[in-house]
């Protein structure tokens, strides 16, 4: 299938590693230009060349998006960059564990900033090339937003806000023909997910108690299967799904429990 993303400039936050990183080599394989916005100079350099050294044009800034002014920018030098934005990837974020008992206000605030706010700034500050190319927006949510974790208020109502937030853009941007939809993972092996799990006395006993709760195959969904649905939606062979949230979890969040 032909998703004729080619030529294509598609901005990933966070692209640098885990989800990011196969969204963007997904990008690459399809022949669009990934630009990869991210915090981590080192990963993002040793992405960029890889694919580079493979044909591709990957761009790069580094930036950590928890400020308005950092997306501005990484639109701007995007724009500077490659001339266009075709699909804008909304990925970065990092559950954070600010809960209710032990997280002051402040720091609630820092994790929306963190995991919120930048969504919100890079779609406001890419919307006029949007509206260009008739692009199209894809967030990307959590499970927590649905099911709750426990002591991670600021995570789990970002993604939250961002389901919300997939309907009120796919309804306010109707009459420019862009689409925005979200794609919800719940357990997928990243870096960041490794980093939590290690948090465990015994990690590898932890990840066998969670794969037996996956209804499909009781496997992890890998990051190339969250990046497949990407690039579908951001492609023109997903050009009347709009306002949706796809749950790419083998079954984890909707199927009943008594199958696991
Ligand atoms: P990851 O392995 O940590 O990769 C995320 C990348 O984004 C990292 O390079 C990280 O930089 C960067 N990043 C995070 N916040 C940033 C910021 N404010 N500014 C710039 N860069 C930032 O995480 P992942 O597991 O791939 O997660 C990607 C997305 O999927 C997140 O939105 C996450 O909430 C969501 N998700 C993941 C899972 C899962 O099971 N993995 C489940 C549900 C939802 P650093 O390395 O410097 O932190």
């Amino acid at each position: 299938m032909d998703l004729q993303l080619k030529g294509k400039v598609v901005i990933v936050t966070g692209g640098a590693k885990g989800i990011g990183a196969a969204i963007v080599h997904a990008c690459a394989a399809e022949g669009a230009i990934p630009v990869i916005i991210g915090r981590d100079a080192e990963a993002g350099k040793q992405l960029q060349s890889e694919l580079q050294n493979s044909g591709a044009t990957c761009g790069l800034i580094t930036v950590d998006l928890a400020t308005p002014e950092s997306c501005a920018q990484s639109v701007e030098q995007t724009l500077k960059n490659f001339g266009r934005i075709d699909a804008l990837v909304n990925n970065a974020g990092r559950n954070d564990k600010v809960g209710l008992e032990y997280g002051s206000v402040s720091e609630y605030v820092a994790s929306l900033n963190r995991n919120l706010v930048h969504y919100y700034g890079m779609a406001h500050y890419s919307l006029p090339h949007l509206k260009r190319s008739r692009g199209s927006i894809v967030n990307v949510g959590s499970k927590t937003a649905v099911t709750g974790q426990g002591s991670t208020s600021g995570y789990a109502s970002s993604k939250g806000a961002i389901m919300a937030l997939t309907r009120e853009w796919a309804a306010e941007l109707l009459p420019y023909g862009i689409r925005v939809n979200t794609v919800i993972p719940a357990e997928v092996m990243t870096p960041l997910y490794r980093s939590w799990l290690d948090t465990f006395p015994n990690p590898e006993d932890k990840l066998k108690t969670i794969l037996t709760k996956i209804p499909l195959e009781q496997r992890m969904t890998t990051s190339e299967e969250i990046a497949a649905m990407v690039v579908f939606l951001i492609s023109a062979k997903s050009s009347h799904t709009t306002g949706q949230h796809l749950f790419v979890d083998g079954g984890y969040v909707h199927l009943d429990r008594a199958l696991t």
